[in-house]
């Protein structure tokens, strides 16, 4: 079963197949290939969250601009250099600022905060996740110094993609900022949540073909979890098992690529990180925002911000990282392919 080859009515069977249950055969499959790439290595990333307040409103969203309940937050100019200043003294060699689409962050208060991040943290990756821009814009964000975006491409089926945003959204616009991205030289993150309301298997394997098509360094999939104060409110969180089938699925399709095991997948089930990192995950980004505005910055419901998730647990994650024989490692943690370029 060559999985690399499938094309779309076969990736949807295999999804089909494995929607309820963890396949050990496909789940070993996916460990042995990231240990063939990346060893026993779980990365750390210092995650940002620099504001919740977001223009958009995706119908999935607890930080939607329709959401009048949020207690909206942006951090300063100072305030993210210190949550870098202590993320650095924790030891991280990579910075990931989100927000939400906030155009108070225009392109010259962006880049006098990644240029000044580059400055002060020579050795360290600048990640930004800040959502969609002009071309103009990421190159801008990449003349400063950032290394890489995750831009999440939600659903590769239109018909999908529509049923998830408002008309102001659009696939087409999303897959151009990836390929713009992807052109200017970043390191790119696509990815897609699990069980989004409407998504069926057929789009799943649209989404596989999506990512295998882009090539993107880095992917990230969780489950989707409903907000109380969203459209999607009454929509069923998606389910732990077909999440993992998918994680070790993109492991396989992409075998070098950079995967979290995301907060999300940390919500849904008190071992699910565990489960993901398995399943070929190799990467964990525990949370360096400010504990006040943690609670805000709410996408979903229960979003775990402590604990765990916190980036003052290191020595937890340490632990159940080891208790999986794999070991944390905060060195910058580029994808194989760019280690080996900036090598040459
Ligand atoms: N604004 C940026 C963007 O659009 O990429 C970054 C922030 S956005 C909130 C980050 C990601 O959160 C999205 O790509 C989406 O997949 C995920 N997300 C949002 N709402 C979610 C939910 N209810 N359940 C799970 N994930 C969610």
């Amino acid at each position: 079963m060559d999985i690399s080859a499938m094309n779309k009515s076969e990736l949807t069977e295999l999804i089909k197949l494995n929607k309820d249950k963890t396949d050990k055969a496909l789940i070993d499959k996916a460990f042995s290939l990231r240990k063939k790439y990346y060893g026993d290595k779980v990365y750390l990333r210092g995650l940002i969250e620099v504001s919740n307040f977001c223009k958009n409103d995706c119908f999935y969203c607890g930080i939607r601009c329709a959401n009048q309940k949020v207690n909206r937050y942006r951090l300063s100019h100072e305030e993210i250099m210190s949550c870098c200043k202590r993320g650095y003294e924790l030891g991280f060699h990579t910075f990931v600022l989100q927000g939400g689409e906030d155009d108070f962050f225009d392109d010259e208060t962006m880049c006098k905060i990644i240029g000044e991040i580059k400055e002060n943290y020579p050795d360290c990756a600048v990640t930004l996740s800040l959502g969609e821009k002009t071309k103009e814009t990421y190159k801008k964000y990449k003349d400063a110094g950032a290394d890489r975006y995750l831009l999440r491409h939600e659903s590769a089926t239109e018909e999908h993609y529509k049923k998830l945003h408002p008309v102001s959204l659009s696939l087409k616009n999303r897959k151009r900022c990836l390929y713009d991205l992807k052109d200017l030289g970043f390191q790119v993150g696509a990815g897609f949540m699990v069980g989004s309301p409407f998504q069926t298997e057929e789009y799943l394997a649209e989404d596989l073909l999506f990512l295998k098509e882009l090539s993107p360094e880095m992917v990230g999939i969780g489950p989707f979890i409903p907000h109380c104060d969203t459209p999607f409110r009454d929509y069923a969180q998606g389910p732990l098992e077909l999440t993992i089938t998918m994680l070790a699925l993109t492991r396989i399709l992409l075998p070098k690529s950079l995967i979290p095991a995301t907060t999300a997948l940390g919500t849904i089930s008190k071992d699910g990180r565990e489960m993901g990192l398995l399943a070929g995950a190799n990467v964990i980004m525990p949370n360096l925002s400010p504990l006040d505005f943690r609670k805000d910055y709410a996408l979903y419901n229960d979003k775990a911000y402590t604990g765990d998730e916190a980036a003052e647990s290191i020595k937890k994650i340490e632990e159940k990282v080891s208790a999986l024989g794999l070991k944390i490692d905060f060195s910058r943690g580029d994808n194989i392919d760019f280690q080996k370029e900036k090598q040459q």
